[in-house]
């Protein structure tokens, strides 16, 4: 279990390894935060190859912190994790989103079309109130549940397998989308996924990163697409920065893309204004 977590810690933090100890929020710190409204998603767009439509938001929680400024997701959810506050973190991502997806629609906004993605822990899925949650949520926004996905990465799928089951199937029954994240990093990949009633698969930054490079992950990358589309997933990519990565994951036939090529997490009011790359 220490071993678990620890690998939980470092996916958290493995975009900023730079960040020390020091750095780290003390969970006072993070409770007076999320009361003041300090704690905010992020929205970065998913784009699919064929229509070149964004058919998705992947909402990725920022900490508007007075003093130190934006801080992303390594410098605290080690600390919500540790004190068991990443249902409610991810509660106010969820209900948050739902929102400003509210208003999107409402001012007629192009981002209202697209879907949202919300990234789920481990500790929400094993919370018995958790299905209830995301219908109340879905309920106050008026926002219908197949707008609404949710990432699990499979260590969060196999701290309980039989609970997560459950838990996944009364989700789907209310209509949202299932897709697993970080595809590839985790273990027994291939036996859970028949057990999951997932859609869609996201194809972890690490191979991505190799693409057109390094052949390993190019057949890495051309065996999960195939892999995903066999048992009738969608494939994401993820972490896409260049346009070499882009043209390989066409020819791999992957279905979706995000990554900085396309657009970084970006607050709410930027959505649909910054100036996207052509391809
Ligand atoms: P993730 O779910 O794998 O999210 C993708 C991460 O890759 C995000 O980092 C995103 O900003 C980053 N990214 C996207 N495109 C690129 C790219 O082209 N290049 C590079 N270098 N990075 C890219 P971020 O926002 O720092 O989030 C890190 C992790 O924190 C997430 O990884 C996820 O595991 C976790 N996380 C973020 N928000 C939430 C949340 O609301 N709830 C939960 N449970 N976890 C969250
Ligand atoms: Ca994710
Ligand atoms: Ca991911
Ligand atoms: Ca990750």
């Amino acid at each position: 279990a220490k071993a678990a977590g620890r690998d939980r810690i470092a996916a958290f933090d493995d975009r900023d390894r730079h960040s020390s100890v020091l750095a780290l929020q003390t969970a006072n710190d993070l409770r007076r935060a999320l009361a003041t409204d300090e704690i905010v998603p992020y929205f970065q767009p998913i784009t699919d190859l064929q229509t070149g439509d964004i058919t998705s938001y992947e909402v990725l929680v920022r900490w508007l912190h007075p003093e130190q400024g934006l801080l992303g997701p390594g410098k605290f959810l080690p600390t919500a994790e540790a004190n068991g506050m990443m249902g409610e973190i991810g509660e106010r991502m969820l209900r948050d989103a739902l929102a400003q997806l509210a208003r999107w629609r409402v001012a007629d906004h192009a981002a209202g079309r697209a879907a949202i993605s919300v990234n789920l822990a481990a500790q929400q899925l094993s919370d018995p109130n958790f299905v209830a949650v995301v219908d109340d949520a879905l309920a106050t926004s008026g926002i219908e549940a197949d707008s609404l996905w949710f990432e699990i990465t499979e260590t969060a799928l196999l701290t309980d397998v039989g609970v997560a089951t459950t838990a996944l199937r009364e989700l789907r029954g209310l209509g949202v989308h299932l897709s697993v994240d970080d595809f590839g990093t985790g273990y027994s990949s291939l036996t859970y996924l028949k057990k999951f009633p997932v859609e869609a698969i996201k194809v972890d930054k690490s191979f991505v990163d190799g693409l057109g490079i390094e052949v390993d992950d190019s057949s890495i990358v051309d065996a999960v697409v195939r892999l995903g589309h066999s048992l009738g997933l969608s494939v994401i990519a993820e972490g896409v920065e260049t346009p070499l990565q882009l043209r390989m994951l066409r020819e791999l036939g992957a279905d979706k893309v995000q990554g900085y090529l396309f657009g970084r997490p970006m607050p709410a009011r930027l959505v649909g204004q910054s100036t996207f790359a052509e391809h």
